[in-house]
């Protein structure tokens, strides 16, 4: 009899605890929990699981799923394009790229952490962008921070930010990030105070924090992108004291892609 209604009022218990647990997990912010508890306790209760079992297999769910949607974060915010990864990218087409060094490099082996810097120079097409992109999207897979902009945006941002005196906020909110890609360093605008403010990124990062860029032109040409030539051999310094660098000097990649398809039209009158 007693035994009876100890049954029934545990029943009633579950069943009323049962009715609070979706609010409770909505409170603790506990989406995947909420939406998994109510199948996976019925599983439990089925097959006799431990409840340690339940317990550990609830916050495995909830814990993975917080993870990946920080990754989706973490890649909408750096601005990286999509789909630029290392598996899409060919390294037959840039025999001077070593992929073991990349893929050293995608690993932030200890380059990140000693602020070091990354430098891809070749002609336009031939796959810089998307190698420094690729590393970029390594990297974030594994917890690091990464923005990746065209320079003459960043250097406008920086410049907007010197204005309203407020560029020490400004690179000291870029600081949160472990690399910064800056693509088509050779593009940002000959402007005295314009480009003086990407020195001042260069200079505020180095040996610290890790800057990526892509250029056209090789240093040689760099006194186009600074005001002057003691600035540019101060930035270049900077930028090379700590660097590996990739030369991409092959065709273009765009080109090459089509000149088979073109052969092959070509060539099929003839056959
Ligand atoms: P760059 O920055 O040197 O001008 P991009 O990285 O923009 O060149 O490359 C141009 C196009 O060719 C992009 O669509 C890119 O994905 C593709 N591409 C270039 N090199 C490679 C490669 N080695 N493997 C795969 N795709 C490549
Ligand atoms: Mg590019």
């Amino acid at each position: 009899m007693t035994s009876t209604m100890n049954t029934t009022a545990s029943a009633a218990d579950a069943t009323n605890s049962g009715a609070a647990v979706p609010i409770m997990l909505t409170e603790l912010r506990l989406p995947t929990i909420k939406r998994l508890w109510a199948d996976l306790a019925a599983q439990s209760n089925r097959e006799g699981w431990p409840a340690e079992r339940l317990l550990h297999t609830l916050l495995g769910h909830e814990m993975a799923e917080r993870e990946t949607r920080r990754l989706a974060r973490a890649r909408a915010d750096s601005g990286l394009p999509p789909g630029k990864s290392l598996a899409e990218f060919d390294f037959a087409a840039v025999p001077a790229v070593s992929k073991a060094h990349v893929m050293a490099l995608a690993e932030a082996d200890s380059w990140i952490s000693q602020g070091h810097n990354l430098l891809a120079f070749g002609p336009p097409g031939t796959g810089k962008t998307h190698l420094l992109a690729g590393i970029g999207h390594a990297l974030i897979d594994r917890g690091l921070k990464v923005l990746f902009m065209r320079t003459s945006e960043l250097v406008q941002r920086l410049q907007a930010a010197r204005r309203d005196l407020r560029l020490p906020a400004e690179l000291a909110k870029l600081d949160r990030f472990d690399l910064i890609v800056l693509d088509d360093l050779s593009y940002a605008r000959r402007d005295q105070a314009e480009t003086s403010v990407l020195f001042e990124l260069i200079a505020e990062r180095y040996e610290r924090k890790s800057i990526a860029i892509t250029a056209n032109a090789p240093f040689s040409a760099w006194d186009e992108v600074f005001p002057d030539k003691a600035m540019t051999v101060a930035a270049v310094d900077r930028l090379v004291h700590h660097s590996t660098i990739l030369e991409m000097n092959v065709d273009s990649y765009r080109r090459r892609a089509a000149l088979p398809a073109r052969r092959q039209r070509s060539a099929t009158p003839t056959q």
